[in-house]
């Protein structure tokens, strides 16, 4: 899979660079500030995130694509979670996923 370049200057990102576990996606939730709330229903609590079943106690964060219109076969990478009542399925940029932990590497 090819993804596309956020940034210019950012270079290609290989599936590597998106491939986080669930509690570096719970890391990067909780540095944002990231609600517990669902903007849909009444829902406060804990959401179902979609990973993979490798690891019982800390699994893999699923890596979903979004092809755009105009170019073919690439893809904008994202991680969903989703709302236990309701089912409303919010996504997170993996690149802002990389790029927090880029940064928190190079100080
Ligand atoms: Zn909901």
């Amino acid at each position: 899979m090819t993804y596309s370049k956020r940034e210019p200057q950012s270079g290609p990102v290989t599936e590597e660079d998106l491939t986080f576990s669930l509690s570096q996606l719970m890391e990067y939730l909780a540095a944002k500030g990231r609600s517990t709330q669902c903007p849909m229903c009444p829902h406060n609590g804990e959401w179902i995130f979609h990973t993979g079943t490798d690891d019982e106690t800390d699994p893999r964060v699923l890596i979903f694509g979004c092809q755009n219109s105009s170019e073919q076969g690439v893809y904008t990478p994202f991680a969903l979670m989703e709302c236990p009542r309701c089912g409303f399925m919010p996504s997170t940029s993996l690149f802002a996923v990389h790029h927090y932990f880029k940064d928190k590497k190079n100080g």
